[in-house]
């Protein structure tokens, strides 16, 4: 069975069990701090398990795209050295929330699979919970053992512990037993040698889980304890690729069609085998593996980055780099030559992979281009360090400055190193890297209390789209802690008019008062699981009171400029440079919008003032703001609006709309497009391949900007003499610069040279070395020219020179080549040390080298002891 059929069978079979069919979520995940990107199907249910949302319909069924590379779920460094484990898979999953549960979730799952699938029955294993006898003292799950009794023969149901058979949300919230399903797709003599059943859970590779059923029927308390749920679910996850490979009766995931046509693809451009040499296979599972991973992520709009999740991605695709560097020769970009047969293979099921096709090829061909110049730039500075090194162990602090600074990577440095026999010092490396890992986490770590709840099951309504006051009481608050914030209370009110960030948004700010006057301030408002959290640097006094609370109208206002301004421009963009535009990317400030979008070259100015004025024309008509709440997702965009990708959507949606413009948005905007008043876009620049980014401001912003304009204006006026025409003014004394400039350089030219005459007749014989140190009026393209010229004439010279620049110190030496092999002296070495007199450093070649150094009185004393050098 191909593997497209096996992922419509899977989703066919539970929609004729009355389950709706909804596509993955995108990957990248955006109001949940605890995750940053899906790791398993039930990650984007996370509100409905909550109860802080309602699913369409209660019975859901999907494939969802997951990515485990950090936190909880980490396989990334497996992938490539087993055959199982990807950083990017589907997992199918059949979804009850408050519906069916056990008994129908373990019967469909055995139907599915020996009936549907025509598995055999006799390479399967059940496990079920045995119980805990730690605190929380749990029984076996018992009503799982026999609904599957009825199924399978008894010794195929194997018991397991809390580690592989009770499943937590996290620290808090729901949580329960769950059965795994495992296949046995050994050979016949190889099952005979050793019983399938004790390789279960045991990291065999071809006794692997496919399928776990999650029974949620507990809530974990902040406190620790369990409490049962009111409503049970079923959250089930089975790995597609895993699936395909017992389907297909293969015995790794990269020999079913999931990833055939890529591997060809990677033996073709790099003329290497898959299946002969085993650090190659590894090399290309790896390729293979995460070429899917990145192109995923940046269809779902996470490019590459220097920070967050930008920054995994960035990871990922370097580690691929680097195994094709290594074990496929490759010293050229060619990943980004996999994404056709990719687009071939998946854009059906997935179709953001086509529409993004052009763009995901562009990034990854311009990183690898940039990882492979680190690795280039790595290189030299690795060999560098052999040449000089005075032992056979590196130290470890080189390693990883190489890693940290110049994200030159530790194994490879480690491999060139062995080859040209050297070692480095591995605890010292460790350390290094122990510490910058402490600092991260530290700095990330968050302490959260229990809620406490004063108020029990008040939904939340949002109000502020209407209003930006409104009486409030407080439903729950809880104390978290961050070394980066300090102290911080979260408070939850049961309706509020503070928007929470989203939607590139920031989160409101403003009070909350209570009848007595106390007032607290609200820092910031953000979403997290559907719910608005605000927060607030301490707890309102009368926290059971009614309390007004207040948004702070200005920074609102500034905001809704911003936000509104953002959706013009967008529509400029693709009236002027074509519907190619996409957004990829916004944030909307109080004081200013970034608004990212794919286009592939710098705009021109004409097409800047173009873009700009066609907002500023939608400023001027006062268009009013009109808008559609709760509207179903296909009227919207029946009427125009456009969906973005790696957005996630619900069923009903909000349309705004100015003019022609319209767009699903969560955010807040202006009730007229004058309230504007002005749109100036100040900056315009790329992000990535095929990627550029204008930032502009409105309103007030604006205002302030030609204030600031101008006055700089009539300042530089003011220092050119009140200049009628400023601009030339100015040119006229760049002009003139640049000529008083090469005057100096040839006045200076010629002073070295008769300075060189002189100078030859102050050198001194000691110990059969020609000598002088000596201070020098020139600089240090002066000095150089003196050394070389000097140099040429003779092969037994050490010189040494001072001079005072601009305040600063200088010393150059220069050592024939002749006397740096025979007296073994080395320039660098000894302007490294004389750089001490001057407080400061430098270095160079051993023949030539120079310090600079913020103290030009120690200048004499440098030039004194020069001479210890050759005594
Ligand atoms: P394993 O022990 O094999 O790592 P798991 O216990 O981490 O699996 P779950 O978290 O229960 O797996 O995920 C549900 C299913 O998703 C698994 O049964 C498996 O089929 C699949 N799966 C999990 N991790 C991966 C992965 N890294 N690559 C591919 N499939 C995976
Ligand atoms: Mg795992």
């Amino acid at each position: 069975m191909k593997s497209q059929d096996i992922r419509n069978t899977f989703l066919n079979f539970f929609e004729e069990k009355k389950h709706s069919i909804v596509p993955s979520a995108p990957m990248v995940l955006k109001d949940d701090p605890t995750l940053m990107f899906v790791n398993s199907g039930m990650a984007p249910f996370k509100e409905f398990f909550l109860g802080n949302a309602q699913p369409k319909n209660n019975r859901l069924a999907d494939t969802q795209k997951c990515l485990r590379v950090s936190g909880k779920h980490n396989d990334l460094e497996e992938v490539g050295y087993d055959t199982y484990h990807h950083t990017l898979f589907e997992m199918l999953g059949n979804w009850s929330f408050g519906d069916y549960f056990k008994k129908e979730a373990i019967a469909w799952a055995w139907e599915l699979l020996t009936e549907k699938f025509e598995i055999d029955k006799d390479i399967l294993y059940v496990t079920v919970f045995e119980g805990s006898n730690d605190d929380d003292k749990l029984p076996m799950d018992q009503e799982a053992y026999d609904f599957w009794k009825a199924l399978i023969p008894e010794d195929r149901i194997l018991m397991g512990n809390k580690k592989d058979n009770f499943w937590e949300m996290g620290d808090q919230g729901p949580c329960g037993p769950c059965s795994e399903i495992h296949v046995d797709i050994r050979s016949a003599e190889e099952k005979a040698k050793v019983d399938g059943k004790t390789l279960v859970n045991m990291d065999h590779p071809q006794v692997v889980e496919i399928w776990n059923l999650v029974f949620m029927q507990y809530n974990r308390k902040a406190n620790g304890s369990l409490e049962n749920l009111p409503d049970k679910h079923i959250d089930t996850g089975m790995g597609f690729e895993r699936l395909c490979m017992v389907l297909q009766g293969v015995q790794s995931n990269y020999d079913t069609d999931v990833f055939t046509p890529i591997i060809r693809e990677i033996e073709t451009i790099t003329d290497k085998d898959y299946g002969k040499n085993e650090k190659v296979d590894v090399a290309i599972r790896v390729i293979s593996d995460h070429v899917r991973a990145v192109a995923f992520s940046i269809a779902d709009g996470q490019l590459p980055s220097n920070t967050g999740a930008g920054y995994v991605i960035r990871r990922i695709l370097r580690r691929a780099v680097r195994y094709g560097f290594t074990f496929l020769d490759k010293k050229e970009p060619f990943i980004y030559r996999l994404v056709d047969v990719l687009v071939n293979k998946m854009g059906k099921a997935f179709p953001e992979l086509k529409e993004q096709r052009q763009l995901i090829e562009n990034v990854i061909k311009e990183e690898e281009n940039s990882f492979l110049r680190t690795l280039d730039q790595g290189l030299l500075l690795l060999d560098r360090i052999i040449t000089h090194s005075n032992s056979k162990e590196i130290s470890g602090n080189k390693v990883f400055e190489l890693k940290d600074t110049y994200g030159f990577p530790e194994d490879l440095t480690d491999l060139i190193l062995r080859e040209n026999g050297f070692t480095y010092n591995h605890d010292q490396f460790n350390k290094k890297l122990k510490e910058q890992q402490e600092r991260g986490k530290k700095a990330s770590q968050l302490k959260s209390d229990d809620w406490t709840v004063l108020i029990d099951d008040e939904e939340q309504e949002f109000i502020g789209y209407d209003t930006l006051e409104a009486q409030v009481k407080i439903t729950k608050y809880r104390k978290v802690t961050s070394k980066k914030d300090g102290e911080q209370y979260q408070l939850v009110f049961n309706i509020t008019p503070f928007y929470a960030e989203g939607g590139g948004q920031v989160g409101d700010k403003g009070y909350l008062e209570d009848a007595h006057g106390d007032v607290v301030y609200i820092i910031d408002t953000k979403r997290e699981n559907n719910v608005v959290i605000h927060f607030a640097k301490n707890l309102p006094k009368h926290i059971n009171d009614t309390l007004k609370a207040s948004v702070d109208t200005k920074q609102r206002y500034r905001t809704e400029c911003n936000h509104t301004a953002t959706h013009l421009l967008h529509q400029a963009l693709r009236e002027v440079l074509g519907t190619h535009v996409e957004q990829k990317g916004s944030a909307v400030h109080s004081k200013y919008l970034r608004f990212d979008f794919s286009h592939f070259s710098k705009l021109t100015v004409e097409e800047l003032r173009d873009v700009e004025s066609f907002v500023n024309r939608r400023i001027e008509g006062k268009l009013p703001l009109k808008e559609q709440r709760n509207i179903p997702m296909q009227k919207a965009i029946d009427e125009g609006a456009m969906a973005l990708f790696g957005e996630k959507y619900g069923d009903t949606v909000r349309t705004v709309r100015f003019g022609q413009s319209i767009e699903l948005c969560g955010g807040t905007h202006v009730k007229n497009t004058g309230d504007i008043w002005h749109f100036k876009i100040v900056s315009e620049s790329a992000v990535a391949a095929g990627i550029r980014r204008i930032e502009a401001i409105t309103s007030d912003a604006v205002k302030d900007f030609y204030f600031e304009n101008n006055r700089a204006y009539f300042e530089m006026k003011d220092l050119l003499n009140n200049a009628k025409e400023p601009v030339k003014a100015l040119q006229s004394l760049q002009d003139e610069n640049t000529s008083l400039k090469k005057q100096v350089d040839t006045l200076l030219k010629e002073k070295a040279k008769s300075i060189k005459g002189d100078l030859k007749s102050e050198l001194s014989e000691v110990n059969g070395v020609k000598f002088l140190a000596k201070k020098l009026d020139l600089d240090a393209a002066g000095i150089k020219d003196v050394c070389f010229e000097l140099g040429s004439q003779f092969d037994d010279l050490f010189l040494l020179f001072g001079a005072e620049h601009n305040g600063k110190a200088i010393l150059s030496c220069y050592i024939s080549k002749e006397l740096v092999a025979s007296k073994d002296l080395n320039a660098g070495t000894i302007v490294r040390e004389l750089g001490k007199y001057i407080q400061g450093g430098g270095g160079g070649q051993p023949f030539f080298a120079t310090a600079g150094g913020k103290h030009p009185n120690g200048i004499d004393e440098a030039l004194n002891v020069a001479i210890d050098y050759i005594k």
